[in-house]
């Protein structure tokens, strides 16, 4: 009985699985009308079972000992690969039905820039390769959907190197601003050494640069207008950046942008580094996301987590750490609750900040402030 009921509730899961990953799948594809297909199909699936199982009965009747043994291991098997194989058709169909959907939205026969997605650890591009997505990307590049295969990451500069240097693509879109910069320097060298476009997101620091525009004056340079100016001036001055993709929250920070870009004179090197110095030692207490501290041996991303920190320095606000957290990193503040204490990122911290200090005070915070 215990038996029986062991392999019903086997049976039963794997069938719950797959037909909830082809809803799914059709659900993620715009497809959801052709639910009814897929319950139609368990009902003949189901009255197929009950034939066969009857024609078994009939003309074999039942397996014992080794060659029971043998059908389950074979079934088993079959099963596992059938699972298998699904999953990995899913991840390539998925890039396949969105490629599609946006062709199909957009008006077009194809993209120039298709993206990878949002690279935000280290091993989802190992992952989405051998998922099948890469591939997909890859042969509807071949049949002219695909301009050139790019991909966007919030990853340190190290793990984006690694990315760049697998070769699979045109270039990348990552986040760099005069207030993060060397979290990301290692992925710019590489790009440019590669040869690589590179398209930065929030070169505005996601507002925080224009909001606190008499903090960080000294990055208005000689003949800016604004610290907007400077800051857009220091992100596209710098060789590996092709494009910089800015955001704005009113028509004033149209016409600064414009006016920024216009006759555009890129920064001589030498005021660059000297900016980057700058920013660097003025703001005592600021992680500059440079990754000496890491690896956590809790395996915390304590770059990110300071970054937060960065927001709060800045605004004068607990609740702008939060904030950073859930909506630039995916992150939650609880996550600090896991540092031990240890102390090995303080030792190897350029900055010397009290990075033990600052993890109980988010994960304390992540107690009290609801993220906004
Ligand atoms: S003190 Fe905390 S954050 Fe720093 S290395 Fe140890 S566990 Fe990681
Ligand atoms: S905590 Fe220190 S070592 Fe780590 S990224 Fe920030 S400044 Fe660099």
């Amino acid at each position: 009985m215990g038996a029986v009921f062991l392999i019903l509730f086997r049976e039963s899961l794997e069938a719950t699985i797959v037909i909830g990953m082809l809803l799914a799948f059709l659900g993620r594809s715009g497809l959801g009308r052709l639910n009814g297909a897929i319950w139609a199909g368990c009902a003949a699936g189901a009255v197929a079972s009950l034939g066969v199982a009857q024609l078994f009965l009939s003309l074999i009747g039942s397996f014992e000992g080794r060659a029971e043994q043998l059908f389950e291991g074979t079934v088993m098997v079959a099963g596992a690969a059938l699972l298998t194989t699904l999953i990995l058709w899913m991840d390539r169909s998925d890039l396949r039905a969105s490629l599609e959907r946006s062709l199909q939205r957009l008006h077009v026969d194809h993209i120039d820039f298709f993206h990878i997605w949002c690279l935000m650890r280290p091993e989802q591009l190992p992952e989405r390769i051998a998922h099948g997505a890469i591939t997909a990307a890859l042969k509807a590049k071949e049949e002219g959907l695909i301009r050139h295969l790019v991909c966007s990451t919030h990853l340190p500069g190290k793990d984006v190197a690694t990315v760049l240097e697998s070769g699979y693509f045109a270039g990348v879109t990552l986040g760099y601003n005069a207030l993060n910069f060397p979290f990301r320097a290692e992925g710019l060298a590489a790009a440019l050494r590669l040869k690589l476009g590179v398209a930065t997101m929030n070169p505005l620091g996601g507002g925080l640069i224009p909001r606190n525009a008499a903090r960080l004056a000294f990055l208005k340079g000689p003949g800016d207008r604004s610290v907007l100016e400077g800051a857009l001036r220091f992100n596209i001055s710098q060789e590996a950046i092709t494009l910089a993709l800015v955001g704005f929250a009113d028509k004033a920070q149209v016409d600064e942008a414009v006016a920024a870009v216009t006759n555009f004179r890129p920064y001589p090197p030498e005021h660059i580094a000297q900016l980057k110095t700058q920013i660097t030692t003025s703001f005592d207490g600021f992680c500059t996301g440079c990754g000496y501290c890491l690896p956590c041996p809790a395996d915390l991303p304590i770059s990110k987590l300071m970054d937060a920190y960065n927001q709060k320095i800045l605004e004068g606000k607990d609740d702008a750490i939060p904030s950073r957290l859930k909506w630039h990193w995916s992150l939650s503040p609880d996550l600090a609750a896991q540092c031990t204490q240890c102390g090995e990122c303080e030792s190897a911290c350029t900055q010397h900040l009290d990075i033990r200090k600052r993890m109980e005070f988010i994960a304390n915070l992540a107690t009290k402030t609801p993220p906004q």
